[in-house]
């Protein structure tokens, strides 16, 4: 590990007084760390900054940039009325994890392609211009949706996949300014640029998501499928929120994990079923539109059904609950 100067902030004006490298739960950055993966000079710990409410608003909910992500799971009203983030979260890492994990290091969790960690291999995401070893090599686990020439990193929490579903709006602070970005204009794909990965500006910090409330009636569902029943990433997961009525789709908000190089929102699909009737004829079509523009690589083609599948299981769930 290089060397680093650690500072803490114990207000937001303290925040934005130096530059610096932001660090919350740690579960992220410090394993990268620790591997030589990132090399900051500068850290500013954020973790403990009055930031960790989770609130009920006038129009849904607020989740505070530090709320523990066991504590977003676990908490009443995320249970009750956004139950896809609850089972989300519930769905990735360990208790020990969740326990440290903050809601915006999720946001910003980095892919796990292995060469991406593995300072031996070129990878574009780490080391701009030096290549990328995945797309001749171990792919597997990686992504066929959103994909470019030069990264095929998938994008890895189950949260954001809950959040897209749910079409939360990030919070952003910075020394002079305070803005709001929808979820789905967060992420970036990778293009020829992988090593960008979200609109964040230097120095802004993230403040919070908050999430409006669903329409009454509405329910929500996250499925996860892995390689094993827990510790394990998503080879394809699926959110969906609802409100169905007597069989027939009113409104639904889709997005899929595990398969993209962001968390992947499903416009298109969302339009082609509202107004219709459930059936699996319909959530066929649904599927086949959701994997259309998937390019696989060479060892993970199988994630083109398996997407589909998962879409279709967690439409059917949905709709019969
Ligand atoms: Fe790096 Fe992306 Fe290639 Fe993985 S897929 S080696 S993260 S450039």
């Amino acid at each position: 590990m290089q060397q680093f100067t650690y500072r803490r902030a114990s207000t937001l004006d303290d925040v934005f007084k130096m530059p610096g490298r932001f660090l919350s739960g740690g579960t992220n950055l410090i394993d990268h760390m620790k591997l030589d993966v990132e090399t900051p000079k500068a850290i500013i710990d954020v973790g403990r900054l009055p930031l960790e409410k989770i609130e009920k608003t006038k129009t849904g909910l607020m989740i505070g940039a530090a709320a523990k992500n066991a504590d977003v799971a676990n908490h009443e009203i995320v249970k009750k009325d956004y139950a896809a983030l609850s089972q989300a979260i519930l769905a990735g890492a360990s208790a020990q994890l969740r326990n440290k994990a903050s809601t915006a290091g999720n946001l910003l969790q980095r892919t796990r392609c292995v060469y991406f960690r593995d300072t031996s291999k070129p990878c574009n995401k780490r080391q701009p211009g030096s290549g990328c070893a995945a797309i001749d090599g171990y792919n597997r686990n990686l992504a066929i949706l959103g994909v470019s020439s030069k990264c095929i990193a998938n994008h890895p929490s189950d949260q954001n996949v809950a959040l897209m579903a749910l079409e939360a709006r990030v919070h952003l602070q910075s020394a002079g300014a305070k803005r709001e970005v929808a979820l789905n204009d967060f992420y970036l794909l990778p293009g020829d640029t992988p090593e960008k990965e979200t609109v964040l500006r230097e120095g802004e910090l993230i403040t919070g998501v908050s999430i409006d409330a669903p329409p009454s009636g509405s329910k929500s569902y996250y499925l996860k499928l892995r390689d094993r029943a827990s510790y394990e990433f998503a080879l394809a997961s699926t959110a969906v929120v609802a409100k169905v009525s007597e069989g027939r789709i009113e409104r639904v908000r889709l997005a899929m994990g595990g398969v993209g190089a962001k968390p992947w929102r499903l416009l298109e699909v969302e339009k082609m079923l509202e107004g219709q009737n459930a059936s699996p004829e319909l959530f066929a079509r649904a599927a086949d539109l959701a994997v259309r523009d998937a390019k696989p690589q060479s060892m993970n083609a199988f994630k083109v059904e398996l997407a589909k599948r998962c879409l279709v299981a967690a439409l059917t769930h949905i709709t019969k609950a």
